[in-house]
């Protein structure tokens, strides 16, 4: 069928066939479909949305655009994915864990874009860390470390790429089932068995309202599914900070002491556990959600997800002794100092999405996708709710590289903090979405 037959089809809101979504796929991908049909048909969908036979479809189509990965582990290979928020360096410390439970976790990350952080700008304040590495090398590094965190490669569901590039450009992103294909196409491409989600929803989310939250997850939780990936999602709060830290390498910072049984952070270890036992349940690895959240925080105790971590980081050409002298290795900025506020009370309300700006005015984000980034910036120490703030009491640390910026992201930080009496808590876990 010509592509406007099919673009044409689905503006009238009849649904596609799996072999017309297919068709037009391939000519999105062999750049035979121009960019007005490709806008004009992401358009369609965003208004006339797909049934879930279709979005199944369509993902099925995006995961054939490339590679296809396949795995021969002698464990399951399982990965999990966020949807992006503002200290959310969940990935840095569950990947090793799942892995020293005996799972492979192929890990294909982002980087940041807006005020979300992304893994791969983490992990590259690493010296010497290739977030690019070839196939040989990814293989090599999930099979000898049991997790490998890069990239993702120009080889994997290239479909999406161009996809994804014109509807930036064309306001056609936020639809459910164009995000859900993008996001499960290159999951599945990764030839992974057991996936869980985070969809997080609040003010530092990409779906700040729990409706468009709940649709999303349930929209990847069937298609998932449908196209053979068993996959469960959680729904999680981001109307705060998730770690203490936001920035690239002192979230890597935070996340080495939670690996070192250091740090004790209770909605981080909350949404970690719950994320990681879903997925050793899923895997047959745990009998139930308590025991694989047992044995998940059994990693911590024995040293085991250290050790992963640190074989990840050295296999992938980080320095040997990461885990020893992190200090060391990681460049740091000129000026660290706090920020206090302005009130005396308890921290009641976060702007979550503009601390994430903040980030961004200190040079540790990027507003467009090749901004280049300072990696050594960021806000550490973070207050969460119900602490009591004062004029001693630091909201956080501002890592800054000189007075300007300094200064605009500590106005930012105290604009974002709202300082009266105690709030209801919100737990982190909000929601479990399954099948
Ligand atoms: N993340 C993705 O990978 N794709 C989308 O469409 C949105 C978020």
């Amino acid at each position: 069928m010509l592509p406007q037959e099919i673009i044409r089809k689905k503006r009238d809101g009849a649904p596609l066939t799996r072999d017309e979504v297919r068709e037009f796929i391939s000519g999105l991908t062999n750049n035979t479909i121009s960019e007005g049909q490709v806008a004009a048909f992401a358009m369609a969908v965003f208004f006339k949305g797909m049934s879930g036979e279709e979005a199944v479809g369509l993902t099925l189509a995006m995961r054939d655009s490339g590679t296809v990965l396949t795995w021969d582990m002698p464990g399951p290979v399982v990965d999990k994915h966020s949807t992006g928020g503002i200290g959310d360096n969940i990935s840095l410390m569950l990947a090793p864990m799942l892995a020293a439970c005996g799972c492979f976790v192929p890990m294909i990350s982002g980087r940041g874009l807006g005020h979300t952080g992304g893994t791969l700008d983490k992990l590259d304040s690493i010296p010497g860390y290739t977030t690019q590495p070839d196939l040989v090398l990814f293989r090599k590094v999930v099979r000898e470390a049991g997790c490998a965190i890069i990239g993702q490669t120009a080889d994997l569901a290239p479909a999406d790429k161009r996809l994804y590039g014109i509807r930036d450009v064309t306001a056609t992103v936020e639809s459910v089932p164009l995000i859900t294909a993008s996001i499960l196409s290159k999951k599945l491409a990764a030839g992974l068995q057991h996936l869980v989600m985070d969809v997080k929803i609040g003010s530092g989310a990409f779906m700040a309202k729990h409706e468009d939250a709940v649709m999303l997850a349930k929209s990847l939780v069937s298609v998932a599914n449908g196209a053979g990936l068993k996959t469960t999602a959680f729904i999680t709060d981001m109307d705060e900070p998730l770690a203490s830290a936001a920035g690239n390498a002192v979230e890597v910072l935070h996340a080495l002491e939670f690996l070192k049984g250091r740090l004790i952070n209770r909605r981080v270890e909350a949404v970690t556990l719950a994320l990681g036992a879903e997925l050793l349940l899923s895997a047959g690895i745990a009998s139930t959600l308590e025991d694989g959240a047992k044995q998940l925080a059994a990693t911590i105790t024995s040293g085991r997800a250290a050790e992963h971590f640190a074989k990840m980081t050295a296999l992938l050409g980080g320095p040997k002794d990461f885990m020893e002298r992190p200090d060391h290795y990681m460049k740091s900025a000129k000026i660290i100092r706090p920020v206090y506020a302005g009130d005396e009370g308890a921290v009641c309300k976060i702007e979550t999405r503009q601390l994430g700006l903040a980030v961004i005015e200190l040079g540790g984000g990027r507003l467009r996708a090749d901004d280049k980034i300072d990696h050594a910036v960021g806000l550490s120490n973070l207050l969460g709710k119900n602490f009591r703030a004062d004029m001693n009491t630091p909201l956080c640390m501002i890592h800054a590289q000189d007075e300007t910026s300094f200064d605009r992201a500590a106005k930012i930080v105290k604009a974002a903090y709202g300082i009266g009496d105690v709030v209801k808590e919100t737990p982190p876990v909000i929601e479990r979405i399954t099948a």
